[in-house]
């Protein structure tokens, strides 16, 4: 591939947005025969909402040193049932999201083939070769990696449908809790979790727009909050929009990653790890190394049975009967480790 041309008008590959899915795609381009230009809108592209939880699997990605809360067993709980799973080893730890993002960037910006705009943000893709930013400068590629999350202007000029839209509203509560909780309700279509950081706890929980408005979600929270002695008055309330719409992630010279592709779970929220994964294997791809294509496809298969079993989640009449199978299921050790083997 061609050198970066002194004009910087055109770029071999164009990454939007610098969260998991770009950062990853970038730093696998790293000292490549490729001009690399990272394009994020925010100075503050590290903070986002997010519980930033992690299972096993996101170890190949994020060390140790930006954990909050080490791995730790997950107490679910069910009407008045409780169920535990990870006693042995834990199941989830908690990591400092902003941390690893801004230390990412900062090794970016030190690749001689990447060229960096932070606060540069894409108004529009033109066609299959140029794009523009909101300043009204366009830039050409070769190829384009839309990793700009769940409201992607990259997907838009795709003009792939978006059909699984949900709001996420949390409490970033100043109080420090003991253990890593998920609670599920009968009447309720997702699951609130409590997930502690060193010096804070993060609850929250998230609904389908087409089901329960951010309203209705905050209002639910509120009560939850209260009904668990969290105080509302000093936390600080969040919320974000969330897709889980895949529909592939190569389009020619034109790939989607991550949020973006709509790669996050509906069924359990996480989305960090297929975000480092798509970016990683689209950057691989482009430079014509299909070795790691597996890895994509194992998350796109386990994301399709956890998307067919949130169908029993969403529909009120079969959610009961599935919340308590569910919780039979993670009462036995063998089960509970298949059921780790689908979510990890
Ligand atoms: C409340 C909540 C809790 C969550 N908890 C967890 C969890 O515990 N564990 C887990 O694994 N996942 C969790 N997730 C999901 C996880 O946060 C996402 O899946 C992950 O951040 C996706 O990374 P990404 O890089 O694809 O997108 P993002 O992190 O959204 O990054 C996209 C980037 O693109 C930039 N951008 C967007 N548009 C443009 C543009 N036009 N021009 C330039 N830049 C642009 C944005 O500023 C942003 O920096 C949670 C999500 C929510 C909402």
């Amino acid at each position: 591939m061609s050198r970066r041309t002194s004009t910087q008008e055109r770029y071999n590959v164009i990454v939007v947005g610098a969260g998991f899915a770009g950062q990853s795609c970038v730093r696998t381009l790293a000292n490549s025969d490729t001009s690399v230009l990272l394009i994020e809108q925010s100075a503050n592209f590290h903070r986002k909402v997010c519980a930033e939880g992690m299972t096993r699997q996101d170890c190949s990605f994020i060390s140790d040193r930006f954990m909050t809360t080490p791995f730790k067993p997950v107490t679910i709980h069910h009407n008045s049932h409780t169920a535990i799973i990870g006693k042995t080893h834990g199941a989830i730890a908690t990591f400092d999201r902003s941390g690893f993002l801004r230390q990412g960037m900062e090794e970016i910006r030190k690749l001689k083939n990447v060229d960096v705009m932070v606060g540069a943000c894409v108004s529009d893709i033109i066609d299959r070769s140029t794009l523009r930013l909101s300043d009204g400068r366009t830039i050409s590629f070769d190829y384009l990696v839309g990793a700009d999350g769940a409201r992607s202007v990259v997907r838009q000029f795709l003009d792939l449908p978006v059909k699984n839209t949900a709001v996420a509203v949390q409490y970033t509560c100043p109080v420090t809790h003991p253990d890593f909780e998920l609670h599920l309700r009968d009447d309720f279509e997702s699951y609130f979790w409590i997930f502690p950081h060193r010096s804070y706890t993060k609850i929250g929980c998230g609904a389908e727009i087409s089901v329960r408005s951010p309203q209705q979600a905050r209002r639910d929270l509120d009560n939850f909050m209260k009904m668990h002695n969290f105080p509302i008055e000093t936390s600080t309330l969040e919320a974000a929009t969330l897709t889980f719409d895949y529909r592939g992630y190569a389009f020619g010279n034109i790939y989607l990653a991550g949020d973006a592709a709509g790669l996050m779970s509906g069924l359990t929220g996480k989305g960090i790890y297929a975000a480092c994964v798509s970016g990683t294997v689209i950057a691989r791809n482009i430079l014509g190394d299909r070795s790691q294509d597996h890895l994509l496809r194992k998350i796109i298969s386990k994301k399709r049975i956890l998307d067919g079993l949130y169908g029993f989640v969403r529909n009120k009449v079969l959610r009961r009967a599935f919340f308590t199978l569910g919780m039979h299921v993670v009462r036995n050790r063998t089960l509970a480790r298949a059921v780790m083997r689908l979510v990890n």
